[in-house]
């Protein structure tokens, strides 16, 4: 599976997906652990993964129905 990864540049600060800034030519390293980005673009594969539209994953969380005092 090939992985995309966010590289920020160490000079400018500008994000892109090469190894080689496009704004300024320096190197770019990558820009961290992706997963709390709220530019998540794996977010819809995460969720057609999970399923998360069908009944049985609905019924998997925790509900107020539930007597619910869970945190
Ligand atoms: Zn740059």
């Amino acid at each position: 599976m090939v992985r995309t990864i966010l590289q920020k540049c160490t000079a400018c600060g500008a994000y892109g997906l090469a190894e080689i800034c496009k704004e300024c030519g320096s190197q770019a390293q990558a820009a961290g652990p992706m997963r709390f980005s709220p530019e998540d673009k794996r977010a819809h594969l995460r969720r057609k993964m999970k399923n998360v539209e069908s009944k049985e994953w609905a019924e998997s969380l925790p509900s107020p129905d539930d007597g619910g005092e869970e945190e």
